[in-house]
């Protein structure tokens, strides 16, 4: 079954800003997809492609990209008749049209949402759920349910607060099912709300870009005993686990690491060496259940990433540092930098890649966490991919905003439809 008709629009994402949207049509209907965006982004990820024109958006539009989708992609692709369930084959035809190795030439946003709307329609073709059709895609036998990582403050560039660190998860692993993690990641989220308001006020209670609560407070310890003792009030001590999203490259200045980055005037003289960070997160290990923290250094920080790996024995996550891509997987699998890709599809751009990207770092031993931008759509894909490839791990904001909620809603319908037979990774989230 071939393609009939390719429509891009302009549409918005969860901060307003332009992004694309894809409807592919086939005999069997509408298929209809959404691509994410960043704010931190990496300097290595593949390009998305924005007019650049200040006058309009901001420079945000991605008429362009829409433009290249409706005159380009479209005819070649429904030209060529290549059939939906043909995942491989419409992903490649579309990077060898592109040709270029970051595709900028049609824009990664352009690409990713023309990928996302063909596996929707072959999942339909082949009359399965759209979580069990990436699974085949995979070679995935086994369906497991992911722990959700719950961003429940936020700093770095996601708020306006001072707070450098730029996401502090929790991860109820000791839940016995994905919709028990629900239940303790949103009893957790309204205590600390209640946590923060005595503290420091209603006002302290305003959220951030993925619905993380971004009191202003600079101490980044400060955050993991605000999420300590909401854990706490619920009940939950050992149940829930804490994880971190640093997001170093954003405050790498000069060779070191400057905590007070939000402000223009920071003293110099505070700024950290690597090792002086390291001691920050070795601290935070042993007051914290902290298992997982991401980005922890600069992006070409190499050696400090593979000190910090090798010190410890918890998961280190690289973002920023792969983006995503095999190449950047590779030397990290080298250097030993890190144990676990961060898989953001719109950083590598197809289906396709995504997957192999995926299947990359589990043979090299890896943990894989499917992640949400923080610009995001109401598209839930994401939820379907972590399913389908059964990586054991999800972050996709606070339970709180639609945007992020649609994604954990998701996944909360096909535990309903596994019935009996799911399965929730829980502790073993690392290597389910
Ligand atoms: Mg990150």
């Amino acid at each position: 079954m071939a393609i009939r008709s390719i429509k891009a629009r302009q549409i918005f994402d969860s901060r307003g800003n332009p992004t694309v949207e894809v409807d592919l049509t086939t005999e069997l209907g509408l298929f209809r997809a959404a691509v994410p965006s960043g704010a931190s982004t990496g300097v290595h990820e593949a390009l998305e492609l924005r007019d650049g024109d200040k006058a309009n958006y901001h420079g945000k539009a991605v008429s362009k990209a829409i433009n290249n989708i409706n005159s380009i992609i479209a005819p070649e692709l429904i030209k060529s008749g290549l059939e939906v369930t043909n995942q491989k084959g419409v992903d490649e035809f579309m990077l060898k049209l592109d040709g270029t190795e970051n595709k900028s030439k049609f824009g990664a946003n352009a690409i990713l949402g023309v990928s996302l709307a063909v596996a929707k329609a072959g999942a339909a073709k082949r009359q399965i759920p759209l979580y069990k059709y990436i699974a085949e895609l995979a070679g995935n036998k086994d369906i497991i349910l992911p722990v959700p990582a719950f961003n429940v403050i936020n700093g770095g560039s996601h708020a306006g607060n001072k707070l450098a660190m730029q996401e502090f998860m929790i991860l109820p692993t000791g839940a016995g099912s994905f919709t028990e993690a629900m239940k303790m990641g949103s009893e957790v989220y309204h205590h600390l709300k209640n946590v923060i308001k005595n503290k420091f006020g209603l006002d302290a209670t305003a959220v951030g870009d993925e619905g993380g609560f971004a009191p202003n407070i600079q101490s980044n310890k400060e955050a993991l005993n605000l999420i300590n003792e909401a854990i706490a009030k619920a009940g939950y001590t050992g149940k829930i686990d804490i994880g971190m999203d640093v997001a170093a490259s954003e405050f790498y200045k000069d060779g070191k690491y400057d905590l007070d980055f939000k402000n223009p005037n920071s003293d110099k003289n505070n700024w950290l060496t690597p090792d002086q960070l390291l001691d920050v997160y070795l601290s935070f290990l042993k007051e914290f259940p902290v298992v997982s923290i991401e980005d922890p250094f600069d992006q070409d920080d190499w050696n400090a990433w593979s000190t910090i790996t090798a010190k410890t024995n918890i998961q280190i996550v690289g973002d920023d540092l792969t983006v995503t891509n095999p190449k950047r997987i590779q030397t990290a699998v080298e250097k030993k930098a890190c144990n676990c890709l961060l898989l953001k599809v719109n950083q590598i751009g197809t289906v396709t890649e995504s997957i192999q990207a995926h299947l990359l770092a589990k043979t090299n031993g890896w943990g894989t966490m499917v992640s949400h931008r923080s610009g995001e759509t109401e598209d839930t894909f994401i939820a379907d991919l972590v399913v389908g490839l059964s990586t054991g791990q999800i972050k996709t904001g606070a339970p709180c905003r639609s945007e992020r909620l649609a994604k954990y809603n998701q996944i909360l319908r096909i535990e309903e439809e596994l019935g009996a037979s799911a399965k929730y990774a829980g502790k073993s989230f690392r290597k389910p």
